[in-house]
Parts: C-alpha cells; sequence; structure tokens
C-alpha cells in the first residue's frame, strides 16, 4: 500500500510530496517535529504532544498555521487512510522556503511554514524484543546546543550516538553533561535506588518528554517515589534499575550502562510496572 501523507493542506502520496531546496528545515534545521504515538488505531496523549508543539513553535517565533483541531483533524484522517493499528504519526513544521538562502528569517506573511505529516506503521510495538529483554546504552558526552527543551529537527549528534552505541554492540546512548546524565538520544532517562524513582528535572538542558510527564503523574498515583535531580553514570551503574521513557518505546528498562549489569541484568519489577500501567492508562485515554 502506498502511504498517503500530508503536505501543506494536500493529501498526497508519499511518492508526490515534494520540498523546496530552499526550505529552511532542509538548508538549516529550522523546524519543530512531534511524533505521536498510535496504539489500536487511536492517538496517545494528542493534547500533550501540541502543547509541546505549540511551545517549540513559539520558542522560535513561528506560528502553528493550523488549529488544535485541523491539526488532530489530519492526524486522524492519516491513521484512518493509512490503516495504521500501532504506530506513529510524524509531524513537522519548517520555517518555509523563502527565494534563496538567507540566514536572516523570512517574512512569514510572505513564507508560510512548511507542514508535513506522515504515518509510521510497526505491527506489535508494544510487544518488542527491546521490551523483553531490555536496552544496552553507553555513555557520550552531550555535545548537542544548550536549548534541548525546543524539539527541533537537529538531530545530527542524537543520530551519531546511536551510531556510536550501534558499533559498540548496543542499543542506544545517554549524553553526559558536567559528569550528570542529561537524557538518551531520543528518551527521557531514569534510575531507581531502594524503590525510589530518580530523574533529571526539567530545564532547557533536557526534552520535557510527554511520556515522562505521564509515566511520573502514574507513578505518583501509584504511591510511588520519584526525585527529580541529577544523577551520574556511576551512581546508574550502581542503581537496583534503569530505563528511559519516550513515546514510541513508551518505557523500556535499560539493563546494562557502558558493558555494567544494571542489578540482574535484567528488565526490573519497578519499570515492568511502569510500562504496564502506562500501556493501559494510555490505551484508555487515547482518542
Ligand atoms: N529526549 C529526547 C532528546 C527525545 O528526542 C525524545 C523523543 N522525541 C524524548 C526525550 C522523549 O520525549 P517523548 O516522551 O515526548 O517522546
Amino acid at each position: 500500500m502506498t502511504r498517503t501523507v500530508y503536505l501543506n493542506g494536500d493529501y498526497l502520496p508519499e511518492t508526490e510530496a515534494k520540498v523546496s531546496i530552499f526550505d529552511r528545515g532542509f538548508l538549516m534545521a529550522d523546524g519543530v517535529y512531534e511524533v505521536t504515538s498510535v496504539l489500536d488505531g487511536k492517538l496517545v496523549d494528542f493534547e500533550g504532544h501540541a502543547v509541546r508543539l505549540q511551545r517549540s513553535l513559539t520558542e522560535l517565533d513561528m506560528e502553528l498555521p493550523l488549529t488544535r483541531d485541523e491539526l488532530l483533524d489530519i492526524h486522524r484522517e492519516l491513521v484512518r487512510v493509512n490503516e495504521v493499528v500501532d504506530g506513529g504519526v510524524y509531524l513537522q513544521i519548517t520555517r518555509g522556503a523563502p527565494a534563496d538562502r538567507d540566514f536572516v528569517f523570512p517574512d512569514p506573511k510572505e513564507t508560510p511554514c512548511t507542514v508535513v505529516l506522515f504515518t509510521q506503521s510497526k505491527p506489535g510495538i508494544t510487544e518488542s524484543a527491546a521490551a523483553k529483554t531490555g536496552i544496552k546504552v553507553i555513555s557520550i558526552d552531550d555535545m548537542r546546543w544548550g536549548r534541548r527543551d525546543i524539539k527541533t529537527v537537529q538531530l545530527l549528534y542524537p543520530s551519531m550516538g546511536k551510531m556510536m552505541a550501534k558499533a559498540a554492540g548496543c542499543d542506544d546512548a545517554w549524553m553526559v553533561e558536567d559528569g550528570f546524565v542529561t537524557e538518551g538520544t531520543s528518551n527521557n532517562a531514569y534510575i531507581v535506588k531502594n524503590g525510589k524513582i530518580i530523574t533529571r528535572g526539567l530545564s532547557n538542558d533536557i526534552l520535557h518528554g510527554i511520556t515522562r510527564a505521564a509515566v511520573l503523574r502514574f507513578a505518583a498515583e501509584a504511591q510511588m517515589e520519584v526525585v527529580e535531580r541529577n544523577f551520574t553514570i556511576e551512581e546508574a551503574q550502581n542503581a537496583d534499575e534503569a530505563f528511559i521513557t519516550s513515546a514510541t518505546m513508551f518505557v523500556n528498562a535499560v539493563v546494562e550502562i557502558d558493558g555494567h549489569k544494571i542489578g540482574d541484568g535484567t528488565p526490573g519489577p519497578v519499570s515492568a510496572r511502569l510500562r504496564e500501567i502506562y500501556l493501559d492508562e494510555s490505551r484508555k485515554a487515547a482518542i
């Protein structure tokens, strides 16, 4: 089946959707994105993603060319026509395509944003091998820019981080700045010690994960103790458990960091419980 995608108001076969070579997303990574996961054909936490999208755009002086309801309709229509059961919807908004390359932002009245959405089908996404066995991570220096709270399409360093992990026989990398873990290349990072869930607090240093917000809320509701503070790789290696959260991996155990096994090297009870609660609650609340 040829995938139908959305580009600037049109639903098109993916092969016919074309963007200008002068698009600032292409030339300057001048754009933001969101990934909303789909379970049982429904959108998980659409509201959270819509709110974060608006914040990213505001921080970059860009205007959302669509209302929240229009955005929701496009997401739903793409899920419907592409018959997505499990997977996700990728959305990207760039500062559009001016007549020529220029560092200066174009006038938004003359250069409308480019809006792209497409679906990704991932049958059985909740039953992945990574979820069963947990993942192995390496640590790398965090060499990204200083506004990681804005969800921009500058993903070269995270992409290089995944390649470094792959070269080391691992699944992902946790990034470290000034001695403390910031986050994973595409996820938020957590450890568990003596029943306490520990994760870095929100700031410009990390992306404010939509899954993170939901998981911390569910943890508090389940009377689990959450502490938002920095932690080191050494502390993580000596923790009882470690895990990550993201819209595409939900809650996933981390069982090895830089070759050092966490606990007994298998997914622990806290991450397993949080994953179960997160998936149950997300399915119930999906729209
Ligand atoms: N941190 C980074 C750097 C990410 O790229 C992502 C996923 N986009 C996350 C955290 C997790 O965010 P979310 O739970 O909203 O997917």
